[in-house]
């Protein structure tokens, strides 16, 4: 397929003709003028940082549904981060939130009609002097990612977390359990203290 010249221009020109306004997939593929649109909107999204929304990122939106709520460019995350540094604070991260602890791929605790999606983020925000080096980079779901801009949470403490943990019902708990016994396989947890020293 001869990739179509000006498909993402004419898709960018659309979308910031349309800002607010949600666009499904038949119409996007109309003003592409090419069965490729979805990359193309990968690559304004990716390449030059329009905050172009899915059912990924809202669960008011079905799949295939596209809606841009402004033109200011994302945040530099995913942007400027390349795959393989991507890949390593995913790693580093277990593919877990590190502010509420949601895993990539499971369903997504706030909504549960969707699954978590990571992204990086940056634990000192750029505008507040951070840099994009792995030390100040960390894997952040849609939910935290939206709300944490200049906002630094502390971890939970374990007191904190025997709390919520009481509460919890015997299913729950039973869950955590068995969460726990599989990151810690055949002991408490030293070993995996011992690796953070
Ligand atoms: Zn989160």
């Amino acid at each position: 397929m001869a990739r179509q010249p000006g498909s993402r221009a004419k898709l960018r020109e659309h979308f910031l003709a349309n800002i607010g306004r949600v666009m499904d997939s038949d119409e996007l593929r109309g003003v592409a003028g090419a069965n490729e649109y979805g990359r193309r909107i990968r690559e304004l999204r990716n390449e030059e940082g329009f905050p172009i929304l899915t059912h990924n990122d809202r669960s008011d939106l079905k799949p295939g549904e596209y809606l841009l709520l402004s033109r200011k460019p994302l945040p530099a995350f995913g942007r400027e981060i390349s795959k393989e540094l991507r890949a390593l604070v995913l790693d580093r991260n277990g593919f877990t939130c590190q502010m509420c602890g949601a895993v990539a791929g499971e369903v997504d605790p706030y909504d549960p009609s969707r699954k978590t999606r990571l992204h990086i983020g940056h634990i000192i925000d750029k505008s507040a002097g951070g840099s994009d080096d792995a030390s100040n980079l960390r894997a952040l779901c849609s939910v935290c990612n939206e709300g944490a801009r200049n906002l630094t949470l502390d971890r939970p403490s374990s007191l904190k977390l025997l709390i919520q943990i009481r509460r919890a019902t015997k299913a729950d708990q039973l869950a955590v359990l068995s969460w726990l016994k599989g990151k810690f396989p055949g002991d408490n947890g030293q070993s995996e203290q011992r690796k953070k020293k």
